[in-house]
């Protein structure tokens, strides 16, 4: 007898996302879940797509992006869904927009506008439900929600450089916990933007305390301001020692090497592996591309943004001021400053800049490249966003790729895009993470497919608690991607960024097509889970 299915993938090489060996099988799909896999006799499907060759591989998941506006102003997102992202992990970088009140909310947007656009401005953000709410059969990805650290301590103490200590450190303790029984899978910080940059080491012991006790993982982008808060501790040291006393899960985000230190993964994560030795619970991610995308606002220090944007703008067209922080911006980062170009433009009239050396900017303008991006910020009222620039030799390029591969052979590795959709010139990895190491990477290196769909789907599923997502099994959530192995490979470039990967056929989530034969449905199925 046979009953009927809503789906039926037919004919498929099934790659299930433990890292097993690849099997051909049918698969059937009903409501939003896996139905059957196997050779199945002759099922009856309302709708049967003839796969043969294909594999089929859970959807996967992406630890890091900046998608939380994006996805509220674009829900298609066809930048991931095209590239087989079928969840993402938002709250990065401790740089989200709940819990907080309304006027708080609207502030921060503006402080984080170059990193992620400005969401709607009327949605009620005032508690993690109601910022998952926006984002629950609205999208047509799945997402997965951090507490921030950045809201926890605007909500307590404002955007001021104050320690979280006696009754703001309970308040704050109290927002952690109340974000994760509202279906927060942890928290995050971002050392690097304020105002949790502000923070001590001691405070984030604290606070990740709270994470610990629920069971949630704490993820940082660590420490590049106030090292006089750090115990006398490095970047990493801190990250680690924060573990260590609170016994929190440590997901460090976006660790590879870079053109500086190019080959030596090994140095990198030597002090990782001996406090893996002595019982640190982590895990990491990364891109496979040699540079990183942000906003400009984060080059600035503590005392320059601190008030917030009102008072970033105030300082900003202050003459001493800012020579004050030029001067700073010059000594902080020389001449890599100029290796960067514009992805990003709020206004119209400075459109022109998106795509352009920061470098060339400045010498069209007459003037220093710090002066300029301080001259851009103030004309966009903070909203822009920057991309750096890939190294002069392709063979320093070849080795931080290979490096990422080399890092991908570690069972505690996942990938995070660090997606920002924004503009027409962003960084190509909103676009092309995925299929990149799927396809060009893959083959220069001869991983195996098995394992790389692993760290991008049953791996991160075990880590964030995403129960029924991240392996293909009976029962669990069809969430999932067809894909040529032959010709799947990322086509965006620096050069020409917003251009969809090659290979994909179809994308489901939650048992809905969302991508048919490469091309998206509209149908946004996507849930606030887990
Ligand atoms: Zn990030």
């Amino acid at each position: 007898m046979n009953s009927v299915f809503d789906l039926l993938l037919k004919g498929g090489q099934i790659i299930d996302g433990t890292g097993a060996p690849a099997y051909r099988a049918d698969l059937t799909v009903n409501g939003q879940k896996i139905a059957a896999v196997g050779i199945l006799d002759t099922p009856d499907a309302r709708t049967t797509l003839e796969i043969g060759g294909l594999v089929v591989s859970p959807g996967f998941i992406d630890t890091h992006v900046h998608t939380d506006a994006a996805l509220l102003n674009d829900p298609q997102h066809e930048s991931a869904i095209q590239m087989g992202v079928t969840t993402e992990v938002l709250g990065q970088d401790g740089l989200s927009y709940a819990p907080l009140n309304s006027d708080d909310y609207r502030m921060y947007s503006q402080y984080m506008s170059g990193l992620c656009g400005t969401p709607p401005q009327h949605l009620d953000m005032s508690t993690i439900s109601a910022f998952r709410s926006h984002y629950h059969r609205t999208c047509s990805v799945n997402t997965v929600a951090l507490v921030p650290h950045c809201a926890v301590r605007l909500s307590t103490v404002g955007f001021r450089d104050v320690p979280l200590t006696g009754n703001s450190l309970q308040a704050a303790k109290v927002l952690i916990r109340e974000g994760m029984e509202q279906g927060a899978v942890g928290m995050s910080t971002g050392l690097g933007f304020f105002p949790a940059a502000y923070a001590t080491t001691e405070e984030l012991v604290e606070l990740t305390r709270v994470v610990a006790e629920m069971d949630g993982v704490f993820v940082i982008q660590y420490r590049f301001f106030n090292f006089d808060r750090a115990e006398g501790l490095g970047p990493v040291a801190e990250a680690l020692e924060i573990a260590r006393r609170s016994r929190v899960k440590l997901h460090i985000a976006h660790y590879r090497t870079t053109p500086d230190n190019p080959g030596e993964t090994g140095p990198m994560m030597d002090e990782l592996d001996r406090a893996v030795a002595d019982g640190i619970d982590l895990t990491l991610d990364a891109y496979p591309y040699p540079c990183g995308s942000t906003m400009p606002v984060c080059r600035f220090p503590g005392w320059f943004v601190e008030g917030g944007p009102t008072a970033i703008m105030r300082r900003l067209a202050d003459p001493a001021d800012r020579r004050r922080v030029i001067a700073f911006l010059e000594e902080t980062w020389g001449d890599a400053l100029g290796h960067t170009s514009w992805t990003y433009i709020g206004s119209e009239g400075n459109r022109n800049l998106e795509g352009m050396s920061w470098t060339d900017v400045a010498t069209d303008r007459g003037t220093s490249v710090a002066e300029m991006m301080c001259e851009v910020l103030l004309e966009e009222n903070l909203e822009c966003g920057l991309t750096g620039l890939p190294p002069e030799s392709v063979s320093v390029w070849r080795q931080v790729e290979s490096d990422v591969m080399q890092l991908l052979e570690r069972e505690d590795y996942m990938v995070g895009s660090d997606s920002i959709p924004l503009g027409s010139s962003p960084h190509p990895r909103a676009f092309g993470a995925f299929p990149r190491i799927l396809g060009r990477l893959r083959r220069r290196h001869g991983a195996p497919l098995e394992q790389l769909v692993q760290r991008m789907t049953a791996n991160p599923a075990r880590r964030f608690g995403l129960t029924g997502r991240g392996e293909i099994k009976p029962g669990n959530f069809a969430d999932l991607v067809v894909f040529d192995a032959d010709r799947i490979d990322d086509l965006a470039t620096f050069e020409d960024p917003r251009v969809p990967p090659a290979g994909i056929r179809h994308v489901m989530v939650n048992g809905q097509l969302a991508v048919m034969d490469g091309n998206c449905t509209g149908i946004l199925a996507g849930e606030a889970i887990p």
